[in-house]
């Protein structure tokens, strides 16, 4: 019986985000990719500010956080204030 081992690799399923990827729409004045998300792994904090209307927030993170994440719990944040 010659069994064959297949090799199979599994797909790669998630999209590594681009370093660039870290300017977002702002949720205060609208302008899109305005927000600049700043990480401080060693600090685990993390800043998000527009530079169109200076709206800015600080954040906690992990290791594991994306900017993505700090904009979205600013996105969150932005809510209750409203
Ligand atoms: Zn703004």
């Amino acid at each position: 019986m010659g069994r064959r081992k297949s090799k199979r690799k599994p797909p790669p399923k998630r999209k590594a985000i681009m370093p660039l990827d870290q300017q977002f729409n702002c949720p205060f004045c609208n302008h899109e990719r305005s927000c600049e998300v700043k990480m401080d792994k060693s600090r685990n904090s993390a800043l998000i500010s527009c530079r169109v209307c200076s709206e800015r927030f600080q954040t906690t993170i992990n290791f594991l956080s994306e900017p993505v994440d700090v904009y979205n719990a600013w996105i969150d944040a932005a809510e209750d204030i409203n």
